[in-house]
């Protein structure tokens, strides 16, 4: 046993030794990424168990996904024999799941009872709305869902809820009335979970005391990022000193690493800890063993600049290795197009395994260019904690109108949108619907007409919706079209109101951008619909893009397949289902990993990409103007430095298709934080050129963009072995020659993001842009001869 034990403790340095065989106190291992807290974590398991210190069933570990439990798991197992089974491992839900289905009956649930994720959460307010009238303009349901959540997550049941206005009394009524459904229903939702543990222990003495006695050892992972009810709980789980015969709590975290303020979580859980449990043991890690100190330089370096922080220390005994590589693209597409370029060199000269390679982004909706070229080059990619492009629930309701605006007959499509957004239908109106049309051997469109009533008055507006649109669409380019269906099909809209739907509206402006990068870019799609080389023609005329029946008059606009003649729509709805359904890696498959930066906590890679490093993306505009929010930025930042091992890349790009324009964007100001000694400017080999870059693009490939892009850039084509090192210049502020009017300190109004005040602008002529801060929307770089502003 102690041959065994000294085998298990052997890897570990000085500080890790004595977290991991600390004596059964409570301890607080504050320290870096990469410092091996997880590892300090998974070994005292192991080390207690193995020193018989404690039985499996004493010890209750937390971590913040499944994933990462499910890690932890296989390496105990590997670590020594022993049943993981009657060890409690996971997240706070899986645990509290676990922990309700022991005490159905004082928690008063059914036996069976069922979980709500978050779509049937959805759908179950909905349909109290409907019985209970609720105004859903006032009140919209996803409104409701996260007010609900909040208060489970703030501890407070409907009673609780302090009211000061009618409208709060009216969402407390509605709380009220949810929570009765869903007990008659059996039904919990992920906040119930949490919230009805915690009251358990808190209402049931005999219970408190007897988990107290049982877990000798809690052991919380990512601390840092834990709600004030999860925080509770632990607190009723273990008991406060002086509270009885509670064990021991091992909390390990990072303060730079906490990533969810916006969904409740308390950097001052930590100071708490310390305080309310009396902590006698405090660790520091300090010396890293993923990363080479290129890379840990340019975290630590950047990291520095937040001013509220804990304060630690990293260091690496590993070498500087190789210096981080910079890399400027000319477009959104250019940047993909290099990605996959350098992965396949990395994959097939480096040797690197391709799941050892991450992608990471700053929002969701940038995945989709980046998800096309890897589709193109036939890699196997895998999209990590979200959905692929193409198969979220926003983009698919859109192809799904695009769908039925091509076939009026496709019932699929048809039953998705018909009642989204929200218009009356009601789920018995369609089965009565349904009724009618398995009667009559046709589709639902064409069995709206037999439809009565009210409801039958609700279908018929729906379909002559879609009627409308087909005809309005008709000759129009394929950006238009989906332009126009995302707006008059209420979808945008629709997501607008909603609290977290940003992300959403983001993804559908995605697929405009899609839709244009499909026609435009040769090579794009072309692979999808498997169409004969060169018959794209889209370049030369985008204007005269037509609908089937147009094709007669537009003949170079036809896309063929097998004879088969495609409307630039259809052509494009095909290129979306391939891409839905094919590439997506096998399981255990070798597979390039792509996933925001929030999904990476935690993990490590060998190479790394952060990609759109822009101002206004990363750090993103809904957080740059307020200081809270740019310190999370930067916390966001460091975390997705500090997972790569050997080989960092950050990248960004001159210009970017962004809510269907393209922006000139300034380089992040990361950018500036990072020590020049540890990162070597690279230069693209190919040049990929993007597309709707606009005019003025030379023949390297450099657009003549205003002076910030222009300094410090390396001459194109220059070898990349080149050291020349990279550090953004001052913005210099230019005098604009007003031929446009638009000048500083002038309001303007832009027809997508309302009225604003012009801050700078900059260029002449089809280079001239501004940079205008919409109240509503933030600070954008737009091209003058693109975004139609108006003086007001
Ligand atoms: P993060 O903050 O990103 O969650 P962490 O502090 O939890 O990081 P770990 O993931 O536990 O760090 O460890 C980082 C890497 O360093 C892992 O690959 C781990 O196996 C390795 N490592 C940790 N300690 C040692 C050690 N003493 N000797 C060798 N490798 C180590
Ligand atoms: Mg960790």
């Amino acid at each position: 046993s102690t041959l065994a034990s000294s085998r298990l403790l052997a890897p570990l340095n000085e500080e890790q030794l004595k977290a991991v065989t600390l004596p059964a106190e409570h301890a607080l291992i504050l320290a870096g990424a990469g410092s091996g807290k997880t590892r300090v974590l998974t070994t005292r398991i192991a080390w207690l168990l193995q020193t018989g210190q404690v039985t499996p069933g004493g010890i209750l570990a937390v971590t913040f996904t499944n994933k990462a439990a499910k890690e932890m798991v296989v390496r105990l197992s590997a670590m020594l024999p022993v049943n993981v089974r009657g060890m409690w491992i996971g997240t706070f839900h899986g645990l509290c799941n676990r922990f309700l289905r022991a005490h159905w009956q004082l928690a008063q649930l059914p036996q069976t009872f069922q979980i709500l994720d978050t779509q049937d959460q959805l759908s179950a307010i909905k349909r109290l709305c409907k019985q209970f009238n609720v105004d859903e303009d006032r009140f919209p349901p996803k409104q409701l869902q996260y007010f609900i959540a909040g208060c489970k997550e703030d501890g407070q049941r409907a009673a609780d809820v302090p009211v000061r206005d009618d409208e709060t009394r009216r969402k407390v009524e509605i709380y009220q009335l949810y929570e009765e459904q869903c007990q008659r229903e059996g039904v919990v939702d992920f906040g119930e979970l949490m919230l009805r543990s915690y009251e358990l222990l808190r209402d049931n003495a005999h219970v408190r005391e007897h988990y107290r006695r049982r877990f000798r050892h809690t052991l919380v992972d990512e601390f840092q990022d834990t709600n004030k009810l999860q925080y509770a709980w632990l607190k009723l789980l273990v008991g406060l000193p002086g509270e009885g015969s509670g064990g021991a709590i091992l909390a390990v975290g990072d303060d730079d690493q906490s990533i969810y303020a916006f969904r409740g979580a308390r950097v001052g859980n930590m100071a708490d800890f310390v305080r309310e449990f009396q902590v006698q043991h405090q660790i520091k890690l300090e010396q890293n063993y993923r990363s080479y100190s290129n890379i840990l330089d340019s975290a630590n370096e950047l990291i520095s600049h937040n001013k509220t922080r804990l304060g630690k220390t990293l260091r690496t005994d590993q070498g500087a290795g190789e210096p981080v590589r910079v890399v400027e693209s000319v477009s959104d597409f250019a940047e993909a197009q290099w990605l996959v370029d350098e992965v396949r060199q990395l994959v097939k000269q480096d040797d690197f395994e391709r799941k050892e390679i991450a992608l990471l982004y700053r929002s969701n909706a940038q995945s989709r260019v980046l998800e096309t070229a890897l589709f193109n080059a036939g890699f196997p990619y895998r999209v990590y904690g979200g959905l692929r492009f193409f198969e979220r629930a926003e983009i698919k309701h859109a192809l799904a109108y695009l769908r039925l605006m091509e076939n009026p007959n496709d019932d699929t499509s048809f039953l998705r949108v018909v009642n989204f957004p929200p218009r009356g239908i009601g789920a018995r109106s369609i089965e009565q619907l349904q009724d009618v049309a398995r009667a009559a051997g046709c589709s639902l469109h064409d069995a709206v007409s037999a439809t009565t009533g009210k409801a039958g008055a609700n279908l018929a507006a729906f379909v002559a919706m879609v009627d409308v649109l087909r005809e309005q669409t008709a000759g129009k380019t394929l950006r238009e079209i989906i332009d126009l269906v995302i707006d008059k099909t209420g979808l945008v809209n629709h997501y607008r109101a909603e609290k977290e739907g940003a992300d959403r509206v983001e993804n559908l402006e995605e697929l405009v951008n899609a839709a244009e990068s499909f026609v435009t870019q040769e090579g794009f799609g072309r692979s999808a619909v498997a169409m004969p080389q060169g018959s794209l023609g889209l370049t030369q005329s985008p204007a005269s893009q037509g609908l089937v029946g147009d094709a007669a008059d537009a003949p170079v606009d036809e896309f063929s397949e097998d004879g088969v003649t495609m409307s630039p729509l259809a052509a494009f709805l095909t290129h979306a289902a391939l891409e839905a359904g094919d590439n997506q890696a096998q399981a255990g498959e070798d597979a390039i990993q792509l996933m925001s930066v929030h999904a990476s906590k935690g993990l490590e890679f060998d190479a790394v990409f952060i990609t759109g490093l822009e101002e206004g993306l990363f750090p993103h505009e809904n957080a740059m103007n307020d200081f809270d929010g740019l310190e999370e930025e930067r916390r966001l930042m460091y975390v997705a430095i500090t997972r790569a091992r050997k080989r960092l890349y950050l990248s960004h790009s001159q210009t970017r298709m962004l809510h269907g324009q393209t922006r000139y964007n300034l380089k992040s100001r990361f950018f500036d934080e990072l020590p020049e000694h540890c990162l070597k400017w690279i230069t693209p080999k190919t040049a990929g050129f993007g597309t709707g870059v606009g005019s003025g693009m030379n023949a390297g490939g450099w657009t003549n963009t205003p002076a910030q892009n222009r300094q410090a850039r390396p001459a194109w084509g220059q070898s990349s072995l080149s050291t020349e090192t990279y550090k953004s210049p001052p913005v210099p502020v230019q005098k604009a020659a007003p031929e446009h009017g638009i000048t500083a300190g002038k309001q303007v109004f832009h027809t997508k993001f309302g009225e604003g005040k012009v801050l700078a602008v900059e260029g002449t002529g089809t280079d001239a842009r501004a940079q205008v801060n919409f109240p509503r929307h933030g600070i954008k770089w737009l091209a003058l001869s693109v975004a139609k502003l108006t003086l007001v």
